[in-house]
């Protein structure tokens, strides 16, 4: 058979007009891509009858307003971006409505803004809560690194970036929920806690302060996704996102439901002068961190306030803290520690039982060693001390010396005489037999 000779200049053509077309037809699309601007959708926690924590005479649904109105004017700021408000006035919405405005409008992240407070008042700090699956989870989380760096350098506490699944294992959060469900990436922000002291000052006083709220949240999300601002003269184009590893296929992020495996305390030191007992804590969460600590004096019976535990990043906590108790002479201490992990369950420590001054006299629980304590102790301890107990008078210091130096007097005449009497019946005796 006789093969059909092809046209060279043929084939060359083609090689050059289809790569042509396709680079043409590719601009309208790439132009198309280019322009899209991002869409975000800002939720104003409650609204309407739904007022949200109430606590000093604010109320909340007017803190999320007051937040998301600013957050979206700062936001606006920025190019290549168009935000939305689930809500514009002081009415309620259901958590469904709230996920399908954001899917009608095909946000890219949706963001649900809140202020939070406890059962028993003794929370404080910021905490962000976010989808616990695929790739819900990854933005959810990275989006929250940002935010939650930002709000810690205001001062913030961190309660951390958090997962929460309800009894059918899927996303607690209704917003969470129904957003991964519409496939729209969500997120759930606590400011702060309107009702514990330490987070007052976050956003009382002035308007100002929600404000700033508002700015930050806005920061935040330019940074995610990039944004730059000829406005404000901002480029974050390069913003270097951190990196979140994607859980496994279906598989949620779960809280952890589990209390610190380790909270042991030791007796450090007993300062007298300054009236300090030095108390230091070992406590570890392997499955998430340390995030406050309280001790007791009374053996457990009352607890001090929660307080803040070391930490190098929200969720990477120290392993060791010393902290001081105030005490005077006289007292009898039992202290134990409470450990909380990031997800509010704590564990208590070994029992340390103090006599000011005085030694460890009983430990509960794992061993104590209090070397130290009782070298410092040793150091101190002449010898007229370890026989005048502290705490006496001069006069009846004086007192006690002068009845030891007569008892003492009095027993080595007994002694001496007594040895005299024994010589003098030996040397008789001999006497006796020499006769
Ligand atoms: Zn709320």
């Amino acid at each position: 058979m006789q093969k059909k000779k092809r046209n060279p200049f043929k084939i060359i053509q083609y090689l050059i007009i289809c790569p042509l077309f396709l680079f043409f037809a590719m601009i309208p699309c790439l132009t198309v891509f280019a322009d899209t601007p991002y869409v975000v959708v800002i939720d104003p926690g409650h609204g309407g009858e739904n007022l949200g924590a109430e606590h000093y005479g604010y109320t909340e649904k007017d803190l999320n307003l007051v937040v998301a109105k600013a957050m979206k004017e700062e936001l606006e700021r920025y190019d290549n971006v168009i935000v939305y408000l689930t809500h514009e006035t002081d009415e309620d919405m259901s958590i469904k409505k709230r996920a399908e405005f954001a899917k009608e409008k095909n946000a890219d992240l949706l963001l649900s803004l809140h202020f939070n407070a406890s059962v028993k008042h003794n929370l404080y700090g910021t905490e962000i809560w976010i989808p616990a699956y695929d790739d819900y989870y990854v933005t959810g989380r990275t989006f929250a690194e940002i935010e939650m760096d930002l709000l810690t350098a205001k001062g913030l506490y961190s309660r951390g970036i958090k997962t929460k699944l309800n009894d059918s294992g899927k996303d607690y959060y209704g917003i969470l929920r129904y957003g991964s469900e519409l496939g729209v990436n969500s997120v759930l922000i606590e400011h702060c806690h309107m009702d514990q002291e330490n987070d007052l000052s976050f956003y009382q006083e002035d308007r100002e302060k929600l404000i700033s709220f508002g700015k930050t949240d806005a920061l935040a999300v330019a940074r995610f996704l990039q944004l730059s601002s000829e406005e404000l003269d901002e480029d974050y184009s390069d913003f270097e996102l951190p990196v979140v590893s994607a859980p496994e296929d279906g598989v949620p992020v779960r809280p952890d439901t589990t209390v610190p495996e380790l909270n042991q305390i030791e007796l450090l030191s007993v300062d007298e002068n300054a009236g300090e007992i030095t108390v230091h804590m070992h406590a570890n969460d392997r499955d998430s961190y340390i995030q406050y600590f309280s001790y007791s004096t009374d053996g457990g019976k009352s607890y001090t306030d929660l307080l803040n535990w070391p930490r190098l990043k929200w969720n990477l906590s120290e392993v060791e803290h010393e902290f001081k108790i105030n005490s005077k002479e006289g007292d009898e201490l039992q202290i134990i520690t409470r450990a909380y992990n990031g997800f509010d369950g704590f564990s208590e420590s070994n029992t340390l039982k103090i006599k000011v001054p005085g030694p460890v006299t009983e430990t509960a629980g794992h061993a104590v060693t209090s070397a130290e304590y009782q070298k410092e102790n040793l150091k101190e301890e002449s010898f007229i001390t370890t026989i005048i107990p502290k705490g006496l008078s001069l006069q009846d210091k004086l007192a006690l010396l002068i009845q030891i130096v007569i008892i003492s007097s009095f027993m080595t005449l007994i002694f001496y005489l007594m040895i005299r009497m024994i010589l003098i019946l030996i040397q008789d005796n001999r006497r006796y037999r020499e006769l």
